[in-house]
């Protein structure tokens, strides 16, 4: 230990004095390039600020029964019924667990000996699009906690690096938005969890799999996560610098004992396992060849010892004590979630054309069709926002701009896409006249505002103009401020010469305003008529 490590905070180095000493440090380790926070460059506050010590009851208010998350659950997830309840149960033990500890703590300081702590992390099976990550979204934001999820298979795949499964706590500090004390309360789920399996027929993952097993399970008991990742240099600095500024009470790490963890998988071959298990002794059925999904009569029917046959280690399992499942969604269920959960994603739609002042409409018979397509995508509820951006898209593309103002979605409007999706383009294509009528008038407005010349267009003109518009998909208003960009030059040397300042365009001015142009300034110069009466191409003019 050095001098400088034994002064208490506030006598310690000077930033000058750190910044060499660190400066050797990281020079021994080769190429490292690094900055003293507010000394060579300025660094972003992005890390959350720490808080100070609260009790429980400030941190977070639980005060809920199963019945109630049930109930809340009830308004946006459909089925799962087994699940919603296995997990209210849970999410109530535990907080109410982790705020008696709490008061425990509050009254003697330290919790007292002999306080068992039996965590209810929660394993959940099911295929995935079922509501897995839905239940828990929505219970975290019930009781207002922050929520982080994350993919087993990020851990294993870049191999096992210990720093990785820690972040998931420091994400938490960061949903909480700095708040240590809240994210210490928080939820992380972690998917796709059966990855992490090592079964002896498996190759390649086995190693890291494990690794992540044993990383994984010291976090679910407790263990006390720095606020910084010590492989992050920069954010190692910054928390140096703020205990230099005598800082040195603020909490630096998070206590993982009360953050709840909830895991999953589809653990397509678990059910195997148990089949098996279950069909020693039992002549015939376990030559059942069929591999089916986990049901909820199936996982009843799980020991332990199935997870373990499965590939994982004894302890981590046993760190999972409430297990639950989801199941797979049928074509009724996708049409109940349509029609009845308040997340439902024909809202969103119902809001998407809303905001081109368009009123869009599922009836029944669209729900079921877009239900029964879903099904086939074997990908849960999610299939349903694959089928109708497929169905939807082009009407979305079709009907904004157009004189459309209601948009009915049927069985037959599904079946005919394309036909109607043409009388749809055809629709677009006609002229709405009172709009091109008033954008007409706006055109002109400016026009005279700013140059002070009066345009009238013939009836004609004006016809043909539209529909240009309309053909090209844009605005009449947005083509006239094109087409006549420059006329102003023109006309206002006609005005000159010849005094007019009303000049009505014809077709074949709008056709081609240039070659119209030229043509009128020679004659005014020429001082003929035509400056001033019967322009080319066209009928009539005005004096002004
Ligand atoms: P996973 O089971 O793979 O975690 P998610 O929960 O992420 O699936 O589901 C994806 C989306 O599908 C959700 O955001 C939700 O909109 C919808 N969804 C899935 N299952 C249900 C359900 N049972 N009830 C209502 N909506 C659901």
């Amino acid at each position: 230990m050095s001098d400088d490590d034994k002064k208490g905070p506030g006598t310690g180095p000077t930033p000058e004095e750190l910044q060499r000493g660190l400066q050797e440090l990281f020079g021994k380790m080769g190429n490292v390039q690094w900055t003293m926070p507010g000394m060579n460059q300025e660094v972003e506050d992005d890390e959350p600020e720490v808080s100070d010590e609260r009790s429980a009851d400030s941190v977070f208010e639980f005060n809920y029964i199963p019945r109630d998350i049930k109930a809340h659950l009830d308004r946006f997830v459909i089925r799962q019924d087994e699940a919603k309840k296995a997990l209210s149960i849970a999410v109530c033990d535990h907080y109410n667990h982790a705020k008696y500890l709490r008061s425990l703590e509050n009254e003697h300081g330290k919790l007292p000996e002999g306080i068992e702590l039996q965590k209810q992390n929660v394993i959940v099976v099911g295929p995935t699009g079922v509501g897995k990550t839905y239940l828990i979204k929505h219970i975290a934001e019930l009781i207002g906690v922050p929520f982080v999820k994350a993919d087993a298979t990020k851990f294993s795949e870049t191999g096992y690096v210990g720093g990785d499964v820690d972040d998931l706590v420091r994400d938490l500090v960061q949903k909480a938005e700095g708040d240590v004390e809240l994210a210490e309360f928080g939820i992380i789920y972690i998917d796709e969890i059966d990855k992490l399996a090592t079964r002896s027929e498996m190759i390649g993952r086995d190693v890291s799999g494990r690794g992540v097993q044993t990383t994984l399970l010291k976090l679910m008991e407790e263990t006390e996560v720095p606020l910084t990742n010590p492989m992050d240099i920069r954010s190692q600095m910054k928390s140096m610098m703020n205990m230099q500024r005598g800082g040195g009470s603020a909490k630096d790490t998070v206590n993982t004992r009360h953050i709840l963890f909830i895991v999953s998988g589809a653990f397509s071959g678990l059910e195997k396992v148990v089949r098996k298990r279950l069909s020693e002794g039992q002549i015939g059925f376990g030559a059942d060849p069929v591999e089916r999904p986990m049901d909820g009569e199936l996982f009843n029917q799980v020991e332990t010892q199935d997870f373990i046959d499965f590939g994982f280690e004894a302890e981590f399992i046993g760190r999972l004590p409430v297990r639950v499942v989801c199941e797979k969604l049928s074509a009724a269920d996708l049409k109940n979630i349509m029609k009845f959960s308040e997340g439902s994603l024909l809202r969103q739609y119902e809001r998407e054309f809303e905001a081109y002042g368009i009123r869009a409409r599922f009836e029944d018979s669209a729900i079921g069709r877009i239900a029964d397509l879903a099904e086939k995508e074997n990908t849960g509820a999610r299939a349903l926002m694959t089928v109708c951006e497929c169905l939807l898209r082009d009407f979305k593309f079709e009907l904004p701009g157009t004189s459309v103002s209601e948009l009915t979605i049927t069985d037959k409007l599904i079946d005919g896409r394309e036909e109607l999706l043409e009388q749809y383009r055809e629709l677009g294509r006609q002229v709405d006249v009172e709009k091109a009528a008033h954008e007409l008038e706006v055109f002109c407005r400016d026009f005279r505002e700013e140059h002070g010349v009066e345009l009238v267009l013939t009836a004609e003109a004006l016809a043909q103009l539209t529909e240009e518009a309309a053909s090209q998909g844009r605005s009449l208003l947005q083509l006239c401020r094109q087409r006549f960009r420059d006329v102003q030059f023109g006309l206002k040397l006609i005005q000159k010469n010849t005094g007019r300042a009303c000049f009505e365009l014809g077709p074949e001015a709008v056709k081609d305003p240039d070659k119209y142009l030229s043509e009128l300034v020679v004659r005014s110069y020429r001082g003929d008529a035509a400056g001033t009466e019967d322009a080319p191409g066209d009928s009539d003019s005005h004096d002004g």
